[in-house]
């Protein structure tokens, strides 16, 4: 069952691709307010700076291109912003909107930039299929395509947006709206992901793995300074 919610309940659309990667780092950056950067969150976040210059916007005959896009979806009670939407013409009324100053209808279609190779996970196409769900609750039409580029290739990657993949959208968010009520950092879960994770310094997953929050396990077990301090 899908649930409208308020303006009050929204949550930001970045956490649903923390929470595909790890409930855990969603909970560090989302409920306890921890960001740790390395090499690669650094790089992303160059990369971003990049893309959301808003001198950059283009129009063109056959493409309008506009940069750091607001995004909304009470449906799945996310706020955020979208690297890049492309327009193209269309003939379809159901996948079109006007546009000032430009004839016809022109098709919107989101863009997410990320640095470096495509992921083994779908955290990235969790991300994408959020930001075309926000622009057809908007927009009221249907975006059924998106695409991810990515730095290091310098390469886009065509993701459609399926049944399947909204599913796992849909859920995801159900399950962030209810760890963000019940405010508790689920226990960790060491694994592959834990060394990919910027966190790891932070998180203890071999020694956390209690229920605890960072925060908690520094207070009862650690006499130096914690970051949270
Ligand atoms: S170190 Fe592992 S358990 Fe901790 S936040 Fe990262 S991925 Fe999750």
């Amino acid at each position: 069952m899908i649930v409208q919610r308020n303006e009050d309940e929204l949550l930001a659309l970045s956490g649903l691709q923390h929470l595909a990667f790890c409930e855990r780092q969603w909970a560090l950056i989302h409920l306890e307010g921890l960001w740790v950067d390395n090499k690669l969150t650094m790089e992303g976040r160059i990369l971003h700076e990049r893309v959301h210059n808003p001198f950059f916007d283009e129009s063109r005959d056959q493409l309008v291109i506009t940069r750091s896009v607001p995004l909304v979806s009470h449906k799945l009670g996310v706020f955020g912003i979208a690297d890049v939407i492309e327009f193209q013409p269309t003939l379809d009324s159901a996948k079109g909107v006007k546009i000032s100053g430009k004839g016809g209808l022109w098709q919107p279609t989101p863009v997410e930039y990320k640095r470096g190779n495509p992921k083994p996970d779908d955290r990235d196409m969790v991300q994408l299929c959020a930001q075309a769900i926000c622009l057809e609750e908007m927009l009221d039409i249907t975006v059924d395509l998106g695409y991810i580029y990515y730095w290091r290739p310098r390469r886009r990657q065509k993701i459609a947006i399926d049944d399947d993949l909204r599913q796992r959208v849909y859920k995801l968010s159900g399950r962030m709206h209810s760890l963000f009520r019940e405010g508790r950092t689920p226990p960790a879960q060491s694994g592959v992901n834990c060394r990919l994770c910027s966190f790891v310094d932070y998180c203890l997953p071999k020694l956390t793995k209690q229920n605890k929050s960072t925060k908690d396990y520094f207070r009862q077990n650690i006499e130096i300074k914690s970051p949270f301090a």
